[in-house]
């Protein structure tokens, strides 16, 4: 199964991936947390991507599709899969079908969580990670003083601090072209996210038991 979670940042994909990942057995991959890794460690590629990241930009394209490809073409990516951050655009899109043809491979299922403008920029603002784990808590229920799945310290990113919060919505929408690559292949279903964190992954399971049994 190679499934992909869409939707603009704030959305609530990196939650769901985790909890689908944990639930399914899959691997969760995420764009954003294999680039905070490069950037935290310095490496080539994170100095090249920092400065896009800050911005709340997206990282340019020939960076991101070959880090992407080469990770899941590793083994542990062969089962399960539960891609989260990737594609944000048609040519990201375009380059995953090429990467996984070659392999055999589609992808089949793209989950959409929709939810307004106004939301997201509430939801981001409020929006602190583990250092550690990459666990995502929100300040309008309470900051535990510790991540509570692993102690680690929380922190929030520089590009979900209020300021840069609107630019990088504006910027990373999920674009019309790519949305309808997938609706066009039959593989794309929206979801409301409004809902709780447990009726979207309620419903999102229920789309994956459709797809089982279809
Ligand atoms: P995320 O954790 O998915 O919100 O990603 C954090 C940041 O990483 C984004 O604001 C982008 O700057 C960058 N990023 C993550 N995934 C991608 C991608 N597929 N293409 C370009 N930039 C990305």
């Amino acid at each position: 199964m190679f499934l992909i979670l869409l939707g603009a940042p704030g959305t609530g994909k990196g939650t769901q991936a985790q909890l689908l990942a944990e639930k399914e057995g899959w691997l969760h991959v995420s764009t954003g947390d294999m680039l905070r890794d490069v950037v935290s460690r310095k490496t080539i590629l994170g100095e090249a991507a920092k400065k896009f990241m800050d911005q709340g930009a997206l990282v340019p394209d020939e960076l991101v599709i070959s880090m992407l490809v080469e990770r899941i073409g590793q083994a542990d990516a062969q089962a399960g899969l539960i891609l989260d951050g990737f594609p944000r655009n048609l040519a990201q899109a375009e380059a995953l079908d090429e990467a996984l043809a070659k392999a055999g491979r589609c992808v089949d299922l793209a989950v959409n969580i929709a939810v307004p403008d106004e939301e997201l920029v509430r939801r981001l603002s409020g929006r602190w990670m583990c250092r550690n784990c990459g666990a995502i808590y929100n300040a309008a229920s309470g900051l535990p003083e510790k991540c509570t799945r692993c102690g680690g310290e929380l922190y929030q990113r520089e590009d979900d601090q209020p300021h840069t919060v609107k630019a990088r919505m504006q910027k990373q929408k999920p674009p019309a072209d790519m949305m309808s690559h997938y609706r066009l292949a039959g593989r794309l279903v929206d979801i409301n996210g409004l809902q709780s964190v447990d009726k979207v992954t309620k419903q999102i399971l229920n789309v994956l038991d459709d797809w089982k049994g279809a």
